[in-house]
């Protein structure tokens, strides 16, 4: 019988007859094989070859999804298989609506499915701070609520808190590293501070009283770059992060950074003057380079999104996550590179406007130095558990199939071999076939849909709540 794996293998060969699907599996340890890759035959009995427990593990998920479709007789095959790229990262936002340990657990064992290798966390945001630091309560004391939401159809003011002690965030990395997944922490600055800044008001840039944000959006308050103080202040902050994240990646955020606080900050003006610093694009290019070089001084590799490019002075060491990038400059980056392509992996965006398909078809080429890719869910108009299954999944299925497989087959068979191991990968509100793919002719009102549902014009919203559509369905929280 025909198999249907997902993400798809290397090399597949088909033997004649059927194996017992009760006959041991021999684990033998071959260090010709690739790190994460793995060799599996069943013909008589079943092997598998790896050089480490992730090839294993990986192995035995493949294997999972042939019990899956043969039942007590498996189909005798020979199967090699190793990852395209090494770093293949989904990443929760828990900032804008604060995820539970049960429900991040839950989606660390959906993608570890699907041969994820990390899992980014975006800890710190305008609207919220998550990781509670022993050394400075008032992180999460302060940060980590807000009075009110604006959040399209979530219009209200009840309180929205959550935090992470140390021992659950612990716990998070372990139930990842037993994965075969690392985990890298987002502190996002010198922009997307809101509620640092609320929590540690001396890092404000500028004579000014910061509110943690209530709605989506980017905001002009940002970190000083000009006060030295506040880089030991970040330090402190860092300290306590890599204290509890003992993988090599920290994410120091970067994107989204109006400048306008800093062209009137006189403290950033000095800084900018006495470092010979052209503007105000290179004091980022500044301010990233010092918090990377504090990293890598602990053992640490700093990860930026693309926009930290534009100083034209970052340090080559730097990881760069991009995500949208009109002039190309992460083309000619000499820096690594993690392919994040918001028209194409940016799954809280609705089918109509990112469909399976374009998932699929993606090829995360920026230049020969990208190390893999990352698939974000942000979580701005995700107000459950439900409707983030509903982004997710498939659409995390497609992109996991982007970053391991090397060959990977056309749309049509990658869509009727999904439709056969859906059940297998078992996600409760998963996007039904007819979901997928909306049709052209519908695209354009899905789109019109969501952005309607979400905006912050309540006539505007109550339009769009009163339209049923389909591929909108997990709009209604
Ligand atoms: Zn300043």
């Amino acid at each position: 019988m025909k198999l249907s794996l997902i993400p798809f293998p290397e090399k597949i060969e088909y033997l004649k007859g059927f194996t017992n699907a009760g006959a041991k599996t021999e684990i033998i340890s071959d260090r010709s094989v690739d790190k994460e890759g793995f060799i599996i035959d069943i013909n008589g009995g079943v092997t598998i070859r790896a050089s480490s427990d992730a090839g294993i593990f990986y192995a035995q998920k493949a294997l999972g999804q042939i019990k899956f479709q043969c039942g007590q007789n498996l189909q005798n095959v020979h199967i090699e298989d190793s990852p395209r790229y090494r770093y293949r990262a989904f990443m929760i936002d828990s900032c804008r609506h604060f995820v539970s340990v049960k429900e991040i657990k839950k989606m660390i064992e959906y993608c570890a499915l699907l041969r994820f290798s990390v899992f980014h966390w975006h800890l710190s945001d305008d609207q919220g701070w998550r990781p509670e630091l022993e050394e400075m309560p008032e992180l999460v004391e302060i940060g980590s609520v807000r009075y009110e939401n604006h959040f399209g159809r979530e219009q209200n003011e009840k309180i929205h808190a959550g935090f992470y002690t140390k021992a659950q965030m612990k716990d998070i990395i372990n139930f990842a590293h037993e994965r075969h997944m690392t985990v890298v922490p987002q502190i996002d600055m010198p922009g997307h501070s809101s509620a640092l800044l609320k929590a540690v008001p001396s890092l404000v840039c500028g004579d000014k009283k910061v509110e943690i944000k209530t709605s989506p959006g980017i905001f002009k308050d940002i970190i000083c770059a000009g006060n030295e103080k506040n880089y030991e202040t970040l330090f402190r902050i860092l300290d306590g992060i890599c204290e509890i994240f003992t993988d090599e990646y920290v994410h120091i955020g970067g994107d989204e950074v109006p400048k306008n606080q800093w062209t009137e900050c006189p403290n950033c003006q000095e800084r900018i003057k006495n470092e010979g610093l052209k503007n105000e694009e290179e004091l980022q290019g500044y301010f990233i380079n010092r918090i990377a070089g504090y990293l890598a001084s602990k053992g640490k590799k700093a990860i930026t999104w693309n926009e930290s490019l534009k100083s034209g002075i970052l340090d080559e060491n730097i990881t760069v996550q991009m995500w949208m990038d009109p002039k190309k400059l992460c083309n000619k980056s000499p820096n690594r590179m993690i392919a994040s392509d918001f028209y194409h992996y940016y799954v809280d965006y609705p089918y109509a406007m990112t469909p399976l398909k374009k998932v699929y078809n993606y090829e995360p080429i920026i230049n020969g130095n990208v190390i893999g890719i990352d698939t974000p869910v942000w979580t701005e108009y995700i107000y459950d558990f439900g409707r983030m299954e509903y982004m997710c999944f498939p659409r995390f299925i497609a992109a996991a199939q982007t970053a391991w497989s090397k060959n990977k087959p056309a749309y049509s068979q990658f869509k009727n071999e999904l439709k056969e191991l859906m059940p297998y990968f078992g996600i409760k509100n998963a996007a039904k076939p007819d979901e997928w793919d909306p049709p052209a002719y519908s695209r354009i009102f899905g789109i019109i849909k969501h952005f309607g549902a979400v905006s912050p014009n309540k006539i505007v919203r109550n339009i769009f709540k009163a339209t049923p559509h389909n591929y909108c369905r997990a709009d209604v929280p």
